[in-house]
């Protein structure tokens, strides 16, 4: 099975939805970096919400979000154009925790929760938007719940898991955003928080081949769908890019590549990809600076 989100309306409720599936571009990341358990389940729920926020996104604006919550998995980034493909790394991807009472990856605990996530949208215009809050759990979920609340007044539940089996492969991933819309009503929420209340982890729903529609319609039998968009791993660098990326480390910097290291090699940090340039091209590229 493929990846892809959708997009709905429960009109009787007064919610818009969404709901993915990210298996497989999880699988990609884990083994383009290297993921341990816990690491793939935090950067799979993150990569989950970050690619149905921006199917939020109208306009396509290219989305940027930064965890650190001062954890032992450092930084995570996770960035997407509003298209469905998405690009993600973490800082220390050798990560594994898991909670004693119940054995599940302990995501919190690797990401901590002293810090903050941030979110950056470049709508080409002048100064971006910039929306940054404390983390709440570090579990992600509730993390992107508390930030849809705070930055921009939208009560939402945000549901986002990873199943990982006993050699590291990503067994699912995936997740479902609810939000209320203005005119939701005290009777819409509280039967929402009542199918929450018991509703199964969306991680083992996927595993059992339940697709983002089905789950969605579980909650709501009378949602509408309204769009379906695939979802990839997929990294935008190039060798003009971090040849760009080279002059901006100056002159000096590139003479003693030249000089002591005859070249250098140069690593995509959202994709692992490395570009080696030899002491010619260092050369030229010093000639034309
Ligand atoms: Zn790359």
């Amino acid at each position: 099975m493929k990846d892809y989100l959708v997009r709905g309306l429960v009109e009787s409720k007064n919610c818009r939805v969404f709901a993915c599936q990210t298996t497989h571009l999880l699988e990609i990341a884990r083994q383009k970096h290297q993921l341990w358990p816990t690491a793939s389940a935090a950067l799979g729920r993150m990569m989950s919400a970050t690619l149905m926020m921006g199917a939020m996104n109208k306009n396509h604006e290219k989305m940027t979000i930064t965890i650190n919550g001062g954890g032992h998995i450092g930084t995570m980034i996770a960035s997407t154009h509003s298209d469905g493909k998405i690009k993600a790394f973490v800082a220390n991807p050798q990560v594994h925790y898991t909670y004693n009472e119940t054995g599940k990856l302990a995501v919190g605990v690797a990401v901590g929760n002293e810090g903050t996530l941030q979110v950056i949208k470049d709508m080409g215009l002048k100064e971006p938007f910039v929306g940054t809050v404390p983390l709440q759990t570090g579990e992600i979920g509730e993390d992107f719940s508390y930030y849809f609340m705070v930055s921009e007044q939208i009560p939402s539940v945000v549901s986002v898991g990873v199943l990982v089996n006993d050699t590291n492969e990503i067994l699912s991933s995936g997740g479902f955003i609810i939000q209320l819309l203005p005119d939701a009503t005290e009777e819409d929420i509280q039967y929402i928080e009542e199918k929450m209340s018991h509703f199964p982890a969306v991680s083992s729903l996927i595993y059992d081949e339940h697709t983002p529609e089905d789950v969605l319609k579980m909650i709501f039998d009378d949602v509408e769908i309204l769009e379906s968009q695939d979802l990839s791993f997929e990294c935008d660098c190039s060798r003009d890019k971090m040849k760009s990326a080279l002059i901006t480390v100056g002159k000096q910097e590139i003479e003693a590549m030249i000089q002591e290291d005859h070249g250098c090699e140069m690593k995509c940090q959202f994709c692992n990809e490395k570009y080696t340039f030899s002491e010619e091209e260092l050369t030229e590229l010093l000639e034309h600076m």
